[in-house]
Protein backbone atom coordinates (compact mmCIF):
# COMPACT_ATOMS: atom_id res chain seq x y z
CA UNK A 1 0.00 0.00 0.00
CA UNK A 2 1.43 3.46 -0.63
CA UNK A 3 1.26 6.24 1.48
CA UNK A 4 2.22 10.25 0.42
CA UNK A 5 2.19 12.69 2.23
CA UNK A 6 -0.65 15.24 1.22
CA UNK A 7 0.71 18.98 1.69
CA UNK A 8 -3.18 19.86 1.69
CA UNK A 9 -4.07 17.40 5.03
CA UNK A 10 -0.65 17.89 5.95
CA UNK A 11 -0.43 14.16 6.53
CA UNK A 12 0.58 10.82 4.59
CA UNK A 13 -2.20 9.01 3.48
CA UNK A 14 -2.86 6.00 1.22
CA UNK A 15 -3.05 6.60 -2.27
CA UNK A 16 -6.30 6.40 -3.86
CA UNK A 17 -6.25 6.99 -7.33
CA UNK A 18 -9.62 8.42 -8.67
CA UNK A 19 -9.96 6.14 -11.62
CA UNK A 20 -9.02 2.61 -10.47
CA UNK A 21 -5.46 1.80 -11.59
CA UNK A 22 -4.63 5.03 -13.25
CA UNK A 23 -2.73 7.57 -11.72
CA UNK A 24 -2.57 11.23 -13.40
CA UNK A 25 0.40 13.62 -11.85
CA UNK A 26 0.94 17.43 -13.16
CA UNK A 27 4.42 18.98 -12.23
CA UNK A 28 5.94 22.44 -12.19
CA UNK A 29 8.72 22.42 -14.62
CA UNK A 30 10.87 25.08 -15.32
CA UNK A 31 10.95 28.75 -16.53
CA UNK A 32 13.75 28.36 -19.15
CA UNK A 33 15.77 31.70 -19.26
CA UNK A 34 19.18 29.78 -17.61
CA UNK A 35 20.48 26.21 -16.90
CA UNK A 36 19.50 23.95 -15.01
CA UNK A 37 20.61 24.42 -11.36
CA UNK A 38 20.97 22.00 -8.35
CA UNK A 39 17.20 22.86 -6.84
CA UNK A 40 15.97 22.08 -10.28
CA UNK A 41 17.57 18.97 -10.26
CA UNK A 42 16.76 17.87 -7.18
CA UNK A 43 13.07 18.43 -7.92
CA UNK A 44 13.41 16.71 -11.54
CA UNK A 45 14.53 13.86 -10.04
CA UNK A 46 12.29 13.27 -7.10
CA UNK A 47 9.07 13.16 -9.74
CA UNK A 48 11.41 11.04 -12.09
CA UNK A 49 11.02 8.57 -8.75
CA UNK A 50 7.66 9.26 -8.39
CA UNK A 51 6.73 8.31 -11.50
CA UNK A 52 9.43 5.48 -11.83
CA UNK A 53 7.66 3.66 -8.68
CA UNK A 54 3.82 4.42 -9.63
CA UNK A 55 4.47 2.58 -12.84
CA UNK A 56 6.41 -0.09 -10.74
CA UNK A 57 3.14 -0.43 -8.83
CA UNK A 58 1.13 -1.21 -12.27
CA UNK A 59 -0.27 2.23 -12.31
CA UNK A 60 -1.22 3.82 -15.94
CA UNK A 61 -0.05 6.90 -15.56
CA UNK A 62 0.05 10.07 -17.18
CA UNK A 63 3.21 12.45 -16.27
CA UNK A 64 3.13 15.96 -17.25
CA UNK A 65 5.11 18.49 -16.69
CA UNK A 66 5.16 22.04 -17.89
CA UNK A 67 7.67 24.59 -19.61
CA UNK A 68 7.23 28.24 -18.73
CA UNK A 69 8.86 29.63 -21.83
CA UNK A 70 6.83 33.07 -21.13
CA UNK A 71 7.58 35.18 -18.65
CA UNK A 72 9.95 38.52 -17.44
CA UNK A 73 13.06 36.69 -16.81
CA UNK A 74 13.00 35.59 -20.11
CA UNK A 75 12.06 38.61 -21.81
CA UNK A 76 14.44 40.53 -19.83
CA UNK A 77 17.61 37.78 -20.38
CA UNK A 78 16.74 37.86 -24.79
CA UNK A 79 16.79 41.70 -24.47
CA UNK A 80 19.57 41.72 -22.94
CA UNK A 81 21.55 38.88 -25.28
CA UNK A 82 19.94 40.84 -28.28
CA UNK A 83 18.31 37.11 -29.19
CA UNK A 84 14.27 36.92 -29.35
CA UNK A 85 12.60 35.49 -26.65
CA UNK A 86 11.82 32.44 -28.48
CA UNK A 87 15.41 31.33 -29.50
CA UNK A 88 16.53 32.13 -25.85
CA UNK A 89 13.43 29.68 -24.52
CA UNK A 90 15.04 27.13 -27.31
CA UNK A 91 17.92 27.47 -26.30
CA UNK A 92 17.39 26.71 -22.54
CA UNK A 93 14.80 23.85 -23.63
CA UNK A 94 17.50 22.01 -25.61
CA UNK A 95 20.07 22.34 -22.47
CA UNK A 96 17.50 21.22 -20.00
CA UNK A 97 16.63 18.01 -21.96
CA UNK A 98 20.96 17.60 -22.29
CA UNK A 99 20.88 17.81 -18.48
CA UNK A 100 17.93 16.00 -17.80
CA UNK A 101 19.27 12.79 -19.86
CA UNK A 102 22.45 13.15 -17.92
CA UNK A 103 20.60 12.60 -14.65
CA UNK A 104 19.05 9.66 -16.23
CA UNK A 105 15.69 10.80 -15.73
CA UNK A 106 12.92 9.82 -18.20
CA UNK A 107 10.60 12.01 -20.05
CA UNK A 108 7.35 12.84 -19.00
CA UNK A 109 4.52 11.57 -21.01
CA UNK A 110 3.82 15.67 -22.29
CA UNK A 111 5.76 18.61 -21.63
CA UNK A 112 3.21 21.67 -22.81
CA UNK A 113 4.89 24.86 -23.14
CA UNK A 114 2.80 28.01 -21.90
CA UNK A 115 2.59 29.70 -25.00
CA UNK A 116 1.12 26.34 -26.93
CA UNK A 117 -1.75 27.46 -24.33
CA UNK A 118 -3.24 30.64 -25.20
CA UNK A 119 -6.43 29.69 -26.53
CA UNK A 120 -6.75 27.72 -23.33
CA UNK A 121 -5.55 30.56 -20.79
CA UNK A 122 -7.84 33.03 -22.20
CA UNK A 123 -10.51 30.67 -22.28
CA UNK A 124 -10.25 30.02 -18.13
CA UNK A 125 -9.87 33.90 -17.65
CA UNK A 126 -13.48 34.72 -19.77
CA UNK A 127 -14.87 31.92 -17.94
CA UNK A 128 -12.94 33.32 -13.94
CA UNK A 129 -14.64 36.74 -14.98
CA UNK A 130 -17.59 35.46 -15.61
CA UNK A 131 -18.34 33.57 -12.84
CA UNK A 132 -17.27 36.66 -10.61
CA UNK A 133 -14.09 35.52 -9.59
CA UNK A 134 -12.04 37.51 -11.35
CA UNK A 135 -12.11 41.38 -12.73
CA UNK A 136 -10.40 43.53 -15.64
CA UNK A 137 -8.17 46.09 -13.75
CA UNK A 138 -7.53 49.74 -14.70
CA UNK A 139 -4.11 48.94 -15.83
CA UNK A 140 -5.16 47.08 -18.27
CA UNK A 141 -4.29 43.33 -16.74
CA UNK A 142 -6.69 40.83 -15.89
CA UNK A 143 -6.69 40.37 -11.81
CA UNK A 144 -8.09 37.53 -9.78
CA UNK A 145 -9.76 38.20 -6.38
CA UNK A 146 -8.81 36.28 -3.80
CA UNK A 147 -11.36 37.11 -1.33
CA UNK A 148 -13.70 35.75 -3.81
CA UNK A 149 -12.42 32.30 -3.52
CA UNK A 150 -13.62 31.29 -0.14
CA UNK A 151 -11.13 28.59 0.30
CA UNK A 152 -7.84 30.63 -0.19
CA UNK A 153 -5.11 29.66 1.84
CA UNK A 154 -6.20 25.99 2.53
CA UNK A 155 -2.51 24.78 1.26
CA UNK A 156 -0.67 26.88 3.17
CA UNK A 157 -2.71 27.05 5.72
CA UNK A 158 -3.27 30.78 6.20
CA UNK A 159 -5.98 33.27 5.89
CA UNK A 160 -6.13 36.30 3.58
CA UNK A 161 -5.50 39.07 6.33
CA UNK A 162 -2.81 37.08 7.92
CA UNK A 163 -1.08 36.79 4.28
CA UNK A 164 -1.14 40.10 3.61
CA UNK A 165 -0.17 41.14 6.62
CA UNK A 166 3.06 38.40 6.20
CA UNK A 167 3.73 39.17 2.73
CA UNK A 168 5.53 41.37 0.93
CA UNK A 169 3.38 42.82 -1.95
CA UNK A 170 3.99 45.33 -4.50
CA UNK A 171 1.60 47.88 -4.49
CA UNK A 172 -0.72 48.18 -7.71
CA UNK A 173 -3.63 50.25 -6.95
CA UNK A 174 -5.82 48.94 -9.98
CA UNK A 175 -5.86 45.64 -7.51
CA UNK A 176 -8.91 45.41 -5.04
CA UNK A 177 -6.85 43.37 -2.76
CA UNK A 178 -3.00 43.68 -2.20
CA UNK A 179 -3.02 39.52 -2.48
CA UNK A 180 -5.17 40.24 -5.62
CA UNK A 181 -2.49 38.02 -8.63
CA UNK A 182 -2.60 38.60 -12.29
CA UNK A 183 -4.13 36.31 -14.71
CA UNK A 184 -3.44 38.09 -17.92
CA UNK A 185 -0.82 40.78 -18.32
CA UNK A 186 -1.38 43.98 -20.35
CA UNK A 187 1.67 44.13 -22.95
CA UNK A 188 3.85 47.06 -22.58
CA UNK A 189 5.52 48.58 -26.11
CA UNK A 190 7.82 46.12 -27.39
CA UNK A 191 6.80 43.12 -25.50
CA UNK A 192 5.93 39.51 -26.80
CA UNK A 193 1.92 39.30 -27.13
CA UNK A 194 -1.13 37.45 -28.14
CA UNK A 195 -4.21 39.36 -29.24
CA UNK A 196 -6.93 38.90 -25.93
CA UNK A 197 -10.70 40.01 -25.18
CA UNK A 198 -8.59 42.49 -22.80
CA UNK A 199 -6.32 43.38 -25.92
CA UNK A 200 -2.32 42.58 -26.43
CA UNK A 201 -1.01 40.92 -23.51
CA UNK A 202 0.23 37.69 -22.24
CA UNK A 203 -0.22 35.43 -19.39
CA UNK A 204 0.53 35.37 -15.57
CA UNK A 205 2.49 32.45 -14.25
CA UNK A 206 -0.23 31.15 -12.29
CA UNK A 207 -3.01 30.43 -15.12
CA UNK A 208 -0.91 28.66 -17.28
CA UNK A 209 -0.50 25.20 -15.10
CA UNK A 210 -4.48 25.43 -14.52
CA UNK A 211 -5.38 25.49 -17.99
CA UNK A 212 -2.66 23.18 -19.18
CA UNK A 213 -3.46 20.86 -16.15
CA UNK A 214 -7.13 20.85 -17.09
CA UNK A 215 -6.46 20.61 -20.70
CA UNK A 216 -4.45 17.42 -20.30
CA UNK A 217 -5.04 15.57 -17.15
CA UNK A 218 -8.76 16.78 -16.72
CA UNK A 219 -10.38 19.06 -14.01
CA UNK A 220 -9.77 16.81 -11.63
CA UNK A 221 -6.33 14.85 -10.54
CA UNK A 222 -4.63 12.66 -8.32
CA UNK A 223 -0.93 14.38 -7.88
CA UNK A 224 -0.08 17.73 -8.12
CA UNK A 225 3.94 18.32 -7.42
CA UNK A 226 6.44 20.76 -7.22
CA UNK A 227 9.21 22.56 -5.20
CA UNK A 228 8.21 23.93 -1.78
CA UNK A 229 8.83 26.97 -2.49
CA UNK A 230 5.46 26.97 -5.24
CA UNK A 231 3.36 26.00 -2.41
CA UNK A 232 2.51 30.21 -1.54
CA UNK A 233 1.70 31.52 -3.77
CA UNK A 234 1.65 29.71 -6.98
CA UNK A 235 0.14 26.59 -6.21
CA UNK A 236 -2.71 28.62 -3.96
CA UNK A 237 -3.30 30.65 -6.85
CA UNK A 238 -3.50 27.46 -8.80
CA UNK A 239 -6.39 25.75 -6.53
CA UNK A 240 -8.14 29.11 -6.54
CA UNK A 241 -8.11 29.31 -10.59
CA UNK A 242 -8.58 25.38 -11.04
CA UNK A 243 -11.54 25.31 -8.27
CA UNK A 244 -13.40 28.73 -8.90
CA UNK A 245 -13.55 28.15 -13.05
CA UNK A 246 -14.17 24.16 -12.86
CA UNK A 247 -16.00 23.63 -9.92
CA UNK A 248 -14.38 20.82 -9.08
CA UNK A 249 -11.91 19.32 -6.52
CA UNK A 250 -8.59 20.00 -8.89
CA UNK A 251 -6.02 17.40 -7.03
CA UNK A 252 -5.87 15.06 -4.64
CA UNK A 253 -2.67 14.92 -3.57
CA UNK A 254 -0.09 18.09 -3.38
CA UNK A 255 3.56 17.12 -2.97
CA UNK A 256 6.45 19.43 -2.21
CA UNK A 257 10.01 18.62 -2.31
CA UNK A 258 12.72 20.75 -0.14
CA UNK A 259 15.47 22.81 -0.94
CA UNK A 260 19.01 22.27 -1.49
CA UNK A 261 20.96 23.68 0.82
CA UNK A 262 24.38 25.39 0.49
CA UNK A 263 26.31 26.33 4.25
CA UNK A 264 22.76 25.89 5.78
CA UNK A 265 21.57 28.61 3.29
CA UNK A 266 18.68 27.82 0.76
CA UNK A 267 19.89 27.34 -2.68
CA UNK A 268 18.67 29.85 -5.34
CA UNK A 269 19.10 32.53 -8.04
CA UNK A 270 17.82 35.16 -6.37
CA UNK A 271 20.71 34.58 -3.50
CA UNK A 272 22.87 33.70 -5.75
CA UNK A 273 24.49 30.99 -4.39
CA UNK A 274 23.47 28.44 -6.54
CA UNK A 275 25.29 25.66 -8.67
CA UNK A 276 23.96 24.95 -12.45
CA UNK A 277 24.31 20.85 -12.65
CA UNK A 278 26.34 21.30 -15.64
CA UNK A 279 28.94 22.89 -12.75
CA UNK A 280 28.96 20.14 -11.35
CA UNK A 281 29.11 17.31 -13.43
CA UNK A 282 32.31 18.26 -14.49
CA UNK A 283 33.39 17.09 -10.63
CA UNK A 284 31.64 13.83 -10.90
CA UNK A 285 33.26 10.14 -12.12
CA UNK A 286 29.12 9.82 -13.77
CA UNK A 287 26.47 12.57 -13.47
CA UNK A 288 24.96 9.35 -11.54
CA UNK A 289 27.11 10.71 -8.97
CA UNK A 290 24.47 13.48 -8.06
CA UNK A 291 21.48 11.49 -8.93
CA UNK A 292 22.50 9.12 -6.16
CA UNK A 293 23.71 12.07 -4.10
CA UNK A 294 20.08 13.28 -4.49
CA UNK A 295 18.70 10.28 -3.62
CA UNK A 296 20.21 9.63 -0.10
CA UNK A 297 17.79 12.21 1.55
CA UNK A 298 14.23 11.83 2.03
CA UNK A 299 12.80 14.15 -0.75
CA UNK A 300 11.03 16.12 1.78
CA UNK A 301 13.43 17.01 4.39
CA UNK A 302 16.44 19.81 2.78
CA UNK A 303 19.50 18.61 1.34
CA UNK A 304 22.98 20.00 2.36
CA UNK A 305 25.50 20.22 -0.46
CA UNK A 306 29.27 20.07 -0.17
CA UNK A 307 31.76 18.88 -2.23
CA UNK A 308 32.55 16.09 0.70
CA UNK A 309 28.49 14.97 0.76
CA UNK A 310 29.18 14.27 -3.13
CA UNK A 311 32.46 12.30 -2.44
CA UNK A 312 30.61 10.62 -0.14
CA UNK A 313 28.01 9.56 -2.83
CA UNK A 314 30.36 8.74 -5.34
CA UNK A 315 32.34 6.06 -2.84
CA UNK A 316 28.90 4.63 -1.83
CA UNK A 317 27.53 4.38 -5.66
CA UNK A 318 30.94 3.06 -6.64
CA UNK A 319 30.95 0.22 -3.79
CA UNK A 320 27.32 -0.71 -5.29
CA UNK A 321 29.09 -1.37 -8.70
CA UNK A 322 32.04 -2.98 -7.49
CA UNK A 323 29.64 -5.83 -5.52
CA UNK A 324 27.94 -5.95 -8.95
CA UNK A 325 31.15 -6.47 -10.50
CA UNK A 326 31.63 -10.21 -11.80
CA UNK A 327 28.54 -11.53 -10.34
CA UNK A 328 26.72 -13.59 -12.81
CA UNK A 329 22.83 -12.25 -12.69
CA UNK A 330 20.16 -15.54 -13.60
CA UNK A 331 17.68 -12.49 -13.53
CA UNK A 332 15.52 -14.10 -10.09
CA UNK A 333 15.40 -11.72 -7.20
CA UNK A 334 15.22 -12.53 -3.64
CA UNK A 335 11.48 -11.89 -2.67
CA UNK A 336 12.20 -11.22 0.75
CA UNK A 337 14.22 -8.09 0.00
CA UNK A 338 12.66 -7.35 -3.02
CA UNK A 339 9.56 -6.42 -0.38
CA UNK A 340 11.54 -4.31 2.02
CA UNK A 341 12.71 -1.78 -0.68
CA UNK A 342 9.26 -1.85 -2.29
CA UNK A 343 8.15 -1.15 1.78
CA UNK A 344 10.58 1.89 1.31
CA UNK A 345 9.32 3.20 -1.53
CA UNK A 346 5.62 2.57 -0.47
CA UNK A 347 6.00 4.83 3.12
CA UNK A 348 6.35 8.24 1.17
CA UNK A 349 8.84 7.64 -1.35
CA UNK A 350 11.71 6.77 1.50
CA UNK A 351 14.79 7.21 -0.92
CA UNK A 352 17.12 7.25 2.20
CA UNK A 353 15.49 3.70 3.07
CA UNK A 354 15.29 2.18 -0.01
CA UNK A 355 19.22 2.94 -1.03
CA UNK A 356 19.86 1.21 2.89
CA UNK A 357 18.19 -1.79 1.61
CA UNK A 358 20.40 -2.20 -1.15
CA UNK A 359 23.60 -1.35 0.86
CA UNK A 360 22.73 -4.41 2.80
CA UNK A 361 21.75 -5.96 -0.20
CA UNK A 362 25.66 -5.58 -1.72
CA UNK A 363 26.85 -6.36 1.32
CA UNK A 364 25.47 -9.92 1.30
CA UNK A 365 26.31 -10.04 -2.35
CA UNK A 366 30.03 -9.58 -1.43
CA UNK A 367 29.96 -12.29 1.10
CA UNK A 368 28.51 -14.46 -1.16
CA UNK A 369 31.51 -13.97 -3.83
CA UNK A 370 33.77 -14.62 -0.77
CA UNK A 371 32.16 -17.31 -0.39
CA UNK A 372 31.83 -18.95 -3.88
CA UNK A 373 27.84 -19.33 -3.20
CA UNK A 374 27.22 -18.78 -6.80
CA UNK A 375 23.10 -18.90 -6.65
CA UNK A 376 23.26 -16.33 -4.17
CA UNK A 377 25.56 -13.83 -5.63
CA UNK A 378 23.21 -14.29 -8.51
CA UNK A 379 20.21 -13.39 -6.75
CA UNK A 380 21.73 -10.62 -4.84
CA UNK A 381 23.14 -9.05 -8.01
CA UNK A 382 19.42 -9.68 -9.92
CA UNK A 383 17.98 -8.34 -6.40
CA UNK A 384 20.49 -5.02 -6.62
CA UNK A 385 20.24 -4.66 -10.25
CA UNK A 386 16.13 -4.61 -10.09
CA UNK A 387 16.48 -2.08 -7.44
CA UNK A 388 18.79 0.11 -8.99
CA UNK A 389 16.35 0.54 -12.23
CA UNK A 390 13.35 1.09 -9.93
CA UNK A 391 15.33 4.08 -8.84
CA UNK A 392 16.98 4.79 -12.00
CA UNK A 393 20.78 4.08 -11.09
CA UNK A 394 23.11 1.15 -11.38
CA UNK A 395 22.45 0.15 -15.10
CA UNK A 396 25.77 0.82 -16.25
CA UNK A 397 27.91 -2.05 -17.08
CA UNK A 398 30.33 -2.51 -13.45
CA UNK A 399 33.73 -3.09 -14.49
CA UNK A 400 33.35 0.07 -17.24
CA UNK A 401 32.35 2.24 -14.17
CA UNK A 402 34.68 0.85 -11.80
CA UNK A 403 37.33 1.95 -14.43
CA UNK A 404 36.13 5.26 -15.02
CA UNK A 405 38.51 8.09 -12.73
CA UNK A 406 36.94 11.41 -12.10
CA UNK A 407 36.46 13.76 -15.01
CA UNK A 408 36.17 10.99 -17.39
CA UNK A 409 34.74 10.17 -20.51
CA UNK A 410 30.45 10.25 -20.87
CA UNK A 411 28.74 6.88 -21.48
CA UNK A 412 27.31 5.81 -25.08
CA UNK A 413 24.18 6.45 -23.61
CA UNK A 414 25.48 10.10 -22.84
CA UNK A 415 26.69 10.69 -26.06
CA UNK A 416 24.00 9.45 -27.50
CA UNK A 417 21.63 12.02 -25.71
CA UNK A 418 23.91 14.76 -26.23
CA UNK A 419 24.36 13.78 -30.49
CA UNK A 420 20.34 13.98 -30.50
CA UNK A 421 20.28 17.32 -29.03
CA UNK A 422 22.85 18.29 -31.61
CA UNK A 423 21.00 16.91 -34.43
CA UNK A 424 17.68 18.89 -32.70
CA UNK A 425 19.87 22.18 -32.90
CA UNK A 426 20.93 21.68 -36.87
CA UNK A 427 18.04 21.07 -37.91
CA UNK A 428 16.43 24.46 -36.57
CA UNK A 429 19.94 25.72 -37.47
CA UNK A 430 21.06 26.62 -34.35
CA UNK A 431 24.57 26.40 -34.92
CA UNK A 432 25.53 28.12 -31.98
CA UNK A 433 24.12 25.38 -29.67
CA UNK A 434 25.46 22.66 -32.03
CA UNK A 435 29.11 24.03 -31.65
CA UNK A 436 28.07 24.35 -28.37
CA UNK A 437 27.81 20.82 -28.11
CA UNK A 438 30.17 19.30 -30.62
CA UNK A 439 32.84 21.36 -28.03
CA UNK A 440 31.32 19.41 -24.68
CA UNK A 441 31.63 16.04 -26.51
CA UNK A 442 35.45 17.31 -27.69
CA UNK A 443 36.31 18.48 -24.12
CA UNK A 444 35.08 14.56 -23.07
CA UNK A 445 37.47 13.00 -25.84
CA UNK A 446 34.59 12.68 -28.18
CA UNK A 447 35.08 13.77 -31.84
CA UNK A 448 32.67 14.12 -33.98
CA UNK A 449 32.77 13.01 -37.88
CA UNK A 450 30.02 14.85 -39.69
CA UNK A 451 29.24 12.67 -43.10
CA UNK A 452 27.19 13.83 -45.88
CA UNK A 453 23.67 13.12 -45.68
CA UNK A 454 23.33 14.65 -42.23
CA UNK A 455 24.53 11.48 -40.33
CA UNK A 456 27.27 11.98 -37.93
CA UNK A 457 29.24 9.29 -36.63
CA UNK A 458 31.31 9.70 -33.02
CA UNK A 459 34.31 7.99 -32.15
CA UNK A 460 36.90 7.93 -28.56
CA UNK A 461 40.03 10.38 -29.31
ZN1 LIG B 1 2.81 25.50 -11.89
Amino acid sequence: MLKIYNSLTREKQEFKPIRSGEARMYVCGLTVYDYVHLGHARMLTVFDVVQRHLRALGYQLTYVRNITDIDDKIIERAALNGESWRELAQRFILAMNEDCAKLGLQRPDQEPRATDYIAEIIDMTQTLIAKGYAYPAASGDVNYSVRKFAQYGQLSGKKIDDLIVGSRVQVDDSKLDPLDFVLWKRAKPGEPSWPSPWGEGRPGWHIECSAMSVRLLGEHFDLHGGGMDLQFPHHENEIAQSCAACDSPFVNVWMHNGFVRLNDEKMSKSLGNFFTVREVLKTLRDPEVLRFFLLGSHYRGPINYSAAQLAQADETLLGLYRALQDAHDAGVCKAEWMAEFRAAMNDDFNTPEALAVMQAVARALNSAKEAGDKSAVAEAAASLRAMGLSLGILQQDPSEYSKRGVGATLTDAAIEVLMQARREARSVKNFLESDRIRNELSTSGILLDDKPGGVTEWRRA
